[in-house]
């Protein structure tokens, strides 16, 4: 993952499921290159030879025509799911599901991260895969873990899963 090679994770989630603070945790104390907003809800963030797009999968819908652009040779995609959001898991697993089936994305790993257990009322993370239906999940290779971005706990248990399945 830090060698010369490029590599690139796409992170998705709603609004305000913890994308910018996973981000910042893994970024923290080094300098970040952030390109000039792509979109109203897509941002890059390069960090070593590591190219994070970063997407908000709320209101999101004129700009799907130019998402394989965005996931051409995408390695890894990291879904962040805030816990205690139980109305919306239903939209997640919708733009989950259509963004899997992108040809683009169909030798990509997939990382959910159950965000927000430090939470009172957070679902748990089998409890998110069974709502997920992730076992359906058959091209792709998937790991859920469960993390609080706020400590950064559990945070670099999903990388090292990442790290364990690159090429
Ligand atoms: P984004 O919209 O997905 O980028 O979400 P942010 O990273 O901006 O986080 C949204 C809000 O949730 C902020 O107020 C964060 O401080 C808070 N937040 C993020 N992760 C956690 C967490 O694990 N636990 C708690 N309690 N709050 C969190």
């Amino acid at each position: 993952l830090f060698g010369n090679e490029e590599h690139k994770i796409v992170i998705v989630g709603l609004d305000n499921a913890g994308k910018t603070t996973i981000l910042y945790q893994f970024l923290m104390n080094e300098v970040v290159h952030t390109s000039p907003t792509i979109g109203s809800n897509v941002e890059e963030v390069v960090w070593r030879n590591i190219h994070f797009i970063m997407w908000d999968l709320g209101g999101q819908q004129s700009l799907r025509a130019a998402w394989s652009t965005y996931y051409t040779n995408t390695e890894f995609v990291i879904v962040v799911i805030d816990s205690t959001d139980k109305e919306r898991l239903t939209i997640i697993r919708e733009e989950l599901y259509k963004m899997l089936a992108h040809e683009e994305l169909s030798k990509a790993g997939v990382l959910i991260y159950a965000n927000k257990q430090d939470l009172k009322g957070s679902m748990t993370a089998s409890e998110i895969s069974r709502q997920l239906d992730l076992t359906s999940i058959k091209k792709q290779q998937w790991h859920i873990q469960s993390c609080c971005a706020l400590t950064g706990e559990g945070l670099y248990q999903g990388l090292e899963w990442i790290v364990s399945r690159l090429k």
